[in-house]
């Protein structure tokens, strides 16, 4: 799944190609997507610049003057720059062709993405928490958050109102580096030892993006589709392997329908 570095990655490869670029034309393929693509998206972007693109969380955000067009890669999409005249591949869903001759073309094998426009701010963007590499978030800002909080720190790092983007791989390999067990009490963490945690979110966030980096040049071929980063893990799908700290055998857990796997030795 797309996870916060790769929809950043994402961004920095094709902001270059869209901003300032005017569109001239967008191809919908397949409009059921998980939420179905907003019905006249194409009359609403045509002849538009594009004056800026972002990122906030996971979602992409394509401005134009008279409004934005959301996008979410969902669990399996990815963008990448093409000439408009490429064959379409299976799952090639969406278009946006540019006044420049370059296209911006969407495959999404499991269709779970979203591209939605709107004239206003888009309502998903309502009720978000920080950016985990925002200096808003840091050690004091989880602690102060915290206190009372009976539910398990890897839910509560996991929860987009708390901190946005932070995934399952990254919540666990954080976890790990810090030495917090992911079923702990989020209330009965020292500040201490948020301040290590906040940081080691932001260290495996990073990490993930340079890695990333290497690979952009992928969202300008039309060879594939940019793959997910392979950094290396301690943790996430390793369990009952040895931990590559203590050799002890690492365990799973569920929590909040997620898997967790842990070191009982080295997370307490
Ligand atoms: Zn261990």
């Amino acid at each position: 799944m797309p996870e916060l570095p790769e929809v950043e990655t994402t961004l920095r490869g094709i902001r270059p190609f869209l901003l300032g670029e005017t569109i001239d034309d967008l191809i919908i393929r397949q409009p059921s997507l998980r939420y179905p693509v907003t019905s006249g998206i194409e009359q609403s972007v045509r002849g538009h610049a594009i004056k800026e693109v972002s990122r906030r969380a996971k979602y992409l955000q394509l401005h134009l003057d008279n409004g934005s067009m959301l996008v979410h890669l969902g669990m399996s999409g990815s963008l990448r720059i093409i000439e408009p005249n490429v064959d379409w591949k299976k799952h090639d869903h969406i278009q946006l062709k540019l006044v420049s001759g370059k296209a911006l073309r969407y495959h999404d094998p499991r269709r779970f993405g979203s591209r939605l426009w709107s004239d206003e701010a888009h309502w998903q963007l309502n009720n978000l928490g920080p950016e985990p590499l925002s200096k808003e978030f840091d050690g004091d800002y989880l602690y102060s958050l915290s206190k009372g909080r009976k539910i398990a720190v890897k839910a509560f790092v996991m929860t987009n109102s708390v901190v946005v983007g932070v995934g399952n791989i990254y919540a666990s390999e954080a976890l790990f580096s810090t030495g917090i067990r992911p079923d702990r009490a989020a209330g009965r963490i020292s500040r201490n030892r948020y301040n290590f945690l906040a940081e080691n979110i932001k260290v495996t966030l990073k990490n993930a993006i340079n890695l990333g980096g290497t690979t952009l040049r992928d969202y300008s071929n039309s060879a594939g589709d940019p793959g997910y980063f392979k950094q290396e893990l301690f943790v996430y799908g390793r369990s009952g392997l040895p931990c590559k700290t203590c050799s002890n055998a690492l365990a799973e857990s569920r929590i909040g329908q997620r898997s967790s796997v842990f070191c009982p030795k080295c997370q307490v």
